[in-house]
């Protein structure tokens, strides 16, 4: 677990270069995860508008380390193209005065010594993900994945929410509507779910974007690129802006019993 730790300030040092953060905080209960006050230097005179201004939303990239997600056409690999779609979302809403957190900002999971050694690599993971929420309120949680799919064919980005969770609903919506919009051409729609982990566990806007099939030619060509990539952290960016613009969506949300 430690041996993990010691590599994660360098890399959370970068990060904040790349960004051009001045104000770094990193929570030292966990290393892994990162903390991004908005941008200092660029203030956007919007913001007050978008309704984002100050909220706290999690950025999650889905997979990493030993966990490489879906494989797909051409050896694209699912953790590589959803942490560099998370970067890029973190950066927009750092612009837009968000403050953003991110699950992972390097190729690793979140799975502790313990989980390993138990052989609950993955239950550990979801749970390190869970546990970078449960230490603060949270207005909005994003989980960044790709799909695949036996045949080629399928394809197009899809929002997945918890089916008795409307807030989750209400944001999915939304950004399927901006998928719909600015991404490869799809007719999908929203989908519901009753059984993933982090959709059961975090109330609010909590949502897992399906970002393209990487087993489909076109998609999984797209998402490597850099200019695709910004695409897709520009539709989830507006998706956010459009749900918190919205009066209805600024109330906190009601505590499911
Ligand atoms: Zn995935």
């Amino acid at each position: 677990m430690h041996g993990k730790h010691k590599h994660v300030p360098l890399a959370l040092a970068a990060m904040a270069m790349l960004l051009g953060a001045s104000s770094l905080v990193v929570p030292t209960q966990d290393a892994r995860a990162a903390w991004f006050r908005p941008l200092q230097h660029k203030v956007n005179p919007t913001a007050q508008v978008t309704g984002i201004e100050g909220k706290v939303i999690v950025v999650d990239a889905g997979h990493g380390g030993r966990d490489s997600g879906a494989r797909g056409v051409g050896g694209v690999i699912e953790k590589d193209i959803t942490l560099a779609v998370a970067h890029k979302l973190a950066r927009y809403l750092q612009q837009g005065g968000a403050i953003v957190m991110m699950t992972r900002t390097t190729d690793t999971d979140l799975a502790t010594e313990r989980d390993r050694a138990m052989k609950q690599r993955h239950l550990g993971d979801l749970r390190g993900r869970l546990n970078v929420v449960r230490r603060q309120r949270v207005d909005a949680f994003v989980s960044i994945h790709c799909n695949s799919a036996p045949s080629p064919d399928w394809r197009g980005a899809q929002v997945l929410y918890l089916k008795t969770n409307p807030h989750a609903k209400q944001l999915a919506a939304v950004m399927q509507e901006t998928f719909r919009a600015e991404l490869l051409p799809t007719k999908r729609d929203i989908q519901s779910n009753r059984t993933l982990f982090l959709l059961k566990r975090i109330e609010g806007p909590t949502v897992l974007a399906e970002i393209g099939f990487l087993s489909n030619p076109d998609e999984a060509r797209a998402l490597t690129t850099d200019h695709y990539q910004e695409r897709v952290a520009f539709a989830m960016y507006q998706a956010l802006v459009r749900y918190f613009s919205d009066p209805a969506a600024s109330q906190p949300a009601e505590k499911d019993t």
